[in-house]
């Protein structure tokens, strides 16, 4: 049969490169859904919810450098890191510092903690938990006002952050309360929003402190309502009061958010 020719190309020859060019649009088509799949939908395994990682062999995280904190090795995801580094750079041409006191948090750092609280070598508003609430739940809401329990601390995500202080009376210096004012009119502008956290009584307890990275942090925390479990805390001091302190209800799910970007 012969050739049809057009514009010097043959008739197979043409089919045959249309038959190339769907090949390669439809390969190129489903490398995008599969990149779109991955970039949109990021897992999280239930030891990275709860804090057991090794932020020094997860490629997720990155060395704070001690410039832009108080302390040496501290970790967080890239992601925060990169998007803090932007916004104190902004604060530091104002003339202000917003240095980090607190990044990521390991489960059994923050079990640590907890058990130090609970058994009283580690006080808490000057007194020892242990002495001072004999009863095991009054105990677990009074430390639960200042510390999350292990498992359940938004620091084990590396999206969150401690800044300059946690103590409040820190935030009552003319520098810190301009820092704070700098924070809320331009911390949502790179992604972050201030937490307040709620003890176990459903009391919220103000953070000044406590920033998180939104973009990564909203992701985190759907994940993290949808597989973690009371089961998955393991265990620690008062472990076995966590489903009569209602934690998921009342601590990690009423978390409040400040992203005004005013003030
Ligand atoms: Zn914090």
């Amino acid at each position: 049969m012969k050739e049809v020719e057009i514009g010097g190309i043959t008739n197979f020859t043409l089919k045959k490169i249309m038959k190339q060019n769907i090949l390669f649009f439809y390969l190129l088509f489903l490398l995008t859904l599969t990149f779109v799949g991955f970039k949109s939908v990021p897992q999280y395994s239930k030891n990275e919810l709860i804090g057991k990682v090794d932020p020094t062999k997860n490629a997720d995280f990155v060395l704070v450098d001690v410039k832009y904190a108080s302390k040496s090795n501290m970790y967080l995801r890239e992601e925060t890191y990169l998007a803090f580094v932007e916004m104190f750079e902004a604060a530091q041409k104002e003339g202000i510092k917003i240095p980090i006191v607190s990044a990521f948090r390991s489960y059994e750092h923050q079990k640590s903690i907890w058990n130090r609280k609970w058994n009283g070598t580690l006080l808490v508003e000057g007194k020892n938990a242990a002495t001072a609430f004999p009863n095991p739940v009054d105990r677990a809401q009074f430390i639960l006002r200042y510390s999350a329990l292990p498992g359940t601390s938004r620091h084990h995500w590396g999206t969150d952050i401690d800044i300059l202080s946690v103590e409040l009376e820190d935030y009552e210096t003319p520098a810190a309360q301009k820092m704070y004012q700098w924070l809320n009119r331009n911390a949502v502008l790179y992604g972050f929003c201030q937490v307040y956290g709620t003890d176990a009584t459903g009391h919220i307890t103000e953070e000044k402190w406590h920033w998180s990275y939104m973009p990564l942090s909203m992701d985190l925390q759907k994940h993290y309502n949808q597989k973690i479990k009371s089961a998955d805390l393991g265990q620690f001091s008062g472990s076995n009061l966590i489903d009569s302190l209602q934690v998921f209800e009342k601590v990690i799910n009423t978390v409040k958010l400040r992203c005004t970007g005013k003030q």
